[in-house]
């Protein structure tokens, strides 16, 4: 046998696996392949090179930021805590930091440190790797004695953890969730998520690089809390982008399969002002000279022409219909979104390997004996700030150490 325990990706799952299982089992052969030339390479480019590796939250916290499936990802997170990551990186050199955010980064501020020191320390437990190998074809045992057989290499139990399709230049291609089903399982669409929006309307181009800090996006129509973000949204050439619409986007991104257009609107100024306190104070004044206060001029300018109000109506010239107008540009502003910024432009992908084929508590398939998943190419995906990186890590933890048994 070519090896005791076969990994198929060398991302940050696969280089978890690797060193639990080898940690665990020194005298086992573990074989990893990958189709890049190097191991991690999206980990080292993640959190913008500063590497965002995780976030300091409780098991319902992490449960919560994966959505309606999230309870899956607990018995992982309980094998290898935040805390337990942060002890376990510091073993190998890489001391972290956390922000005021809660989230986790390498001291040193460099993502590619921690991809290098997981790799030096995998391969001095004896980890061998195979790189520019692209996995192609799966065969599972014939018998409860047989092994695995991946391409030409034959293995006692397997891990695919061959990511998701999002920034394929980086390695994940999507053809793991191939192999998954080629053996048989089942897959919830991916689509991207964490990822910048397209608009039908024109004028966030004219507003390209302006930023509004604590905006409430939601797609219109739903009440689910779920289809609802908060923070910071930003202008771009073709739509909008920013913390607050990246962690919408995979949910867009799923309605868009639907629907060829998706509206979502924008609470920018929190709540409705009081028009009649308004008119006492600033009756006088033009509406342009208050809303220009509140954004910047270009902006303020825009909203007005939105809503159909003349930049020099003053507040006590202001109609019935036109206040209503200026209200709901407030606090609903309209968008028409055409469509996401698509795999390549994406942070993470949602959809994968279903869940329900999975056994959270040891992540092995359900449908076949001795063969486990972890990290992106499961069913699970969460916003910006760590919570991604940490389900890799702690699912390729949980995946190696069992499948090393
Ligand atoms: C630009 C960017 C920045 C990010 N920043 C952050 C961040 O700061 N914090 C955070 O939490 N998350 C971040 N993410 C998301 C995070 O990087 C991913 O969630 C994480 O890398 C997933 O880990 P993984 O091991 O499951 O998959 P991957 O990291 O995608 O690794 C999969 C590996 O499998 C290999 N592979 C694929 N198919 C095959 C095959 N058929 N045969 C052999 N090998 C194969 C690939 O080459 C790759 O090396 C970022 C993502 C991107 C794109």
């Amino acid at each position: 046998m070519d090896a005791t325990f076969l990994i198929i990706g060398a991302g940050p799952a696969g280089l978890l696996a690797a060193l639990s299982a080898a940690q665990r089992h020194p005298a086992r052969g573990v074989l990893v392949l990958d189709r890049m030339p190097a191991p991690g390479a999206k980990l080292a480019v993640s959190g913008g090179g500063r590497g965002n590796l995780s976030h300091l939250s409780t098991e319902e916290e992490f449960a919560a930021a994966f959505g309606r499936h999230g309870r899956f990802a607990i018995p992982a997170f309980r094998s290898l805590t935040p805390d337990a990551l942060r002890e376990r990186l510091a073993g190998i050199g890489i001391p972290t930091t956390v922000d005021p955010a809660g989230r986790i980064y390498p001291r040193s501020q460099s993502a590619a440190q921690v991809r290098d020191a997981l790799f030096a320390a995998a391969t001095r437990l004896g980890v061998r790797f195979l790189f520019n190998h692209a996995v192609e074809r799966l065969q599972p045992p014939g018998n409860p004695d047989a092994p695995w057989m991946v391409d030409s290499f034959s293995a006692r139990s397997i891990l695919i953890a061959a990511g998701g399709r999002s920034a394929p230049r980086l390695g994940s291609d999507g053809s793991g969730f191939a192999l998954a089903q080629s053996i048989g399982y089942d897959l919830v669409l991916p689509v991207p998520a964490l990822t910048s929006l397209r608009t039908a309307e024109k004028w966030p181009a004219g507003h390209s690089g302006l930023s509004l800090s604590n905006v409430e996006i939601s797609i219109e129509g739903s009440r689910a809390r779920e289809a609802t973000e908060q923070g910071e949204i930003l202008f771009t050439h073709r739509g909008i982008s920013g913390p607050a619409v990246l962690n919408l986007s995979g949910r867009v991104a799923r309605r868009l399969l639907q629907n060829r257009e998706i509206r979502v609107v924008l609470n920018w100024a929190g709540k409705i002002p009081d028009m009649q306190q308004l008119r006492q104070d600033a009756g006088a004044r033009p509406i342009y000279v208050w809303l220009a206060r509140q954004v910047p001029r270009a902006f303020a300018g825009t909203l007005l022409e939105l809503a159909g109000i003349p930049p020099d109506l003053t507040f006590s010239r202001l109609s019935a219909a036109q206040e209503k107008e200026l209200a709901r540009h407030l606090v609903a502003l309209p968008l028409t979104i055409t469509g996401t910024g698509g795999f390549d432009d994406s942070m993470a992908t949602a959809g994968g390997v279903s869940l329900k084929q999975v056994d959270p508590a040891t992540l092995e398939g359900r449908l076949t004996p001795r063969l486990y998943f972890a990290g992106e190419i499961l069913d699970l995906d969460a916003p910006t700030g760590g919570w991604n990186l940490h389900w890799a890590f702690c699912s390729g933890h949980l995946a190696g150490s069992g499948a090393a048994h």
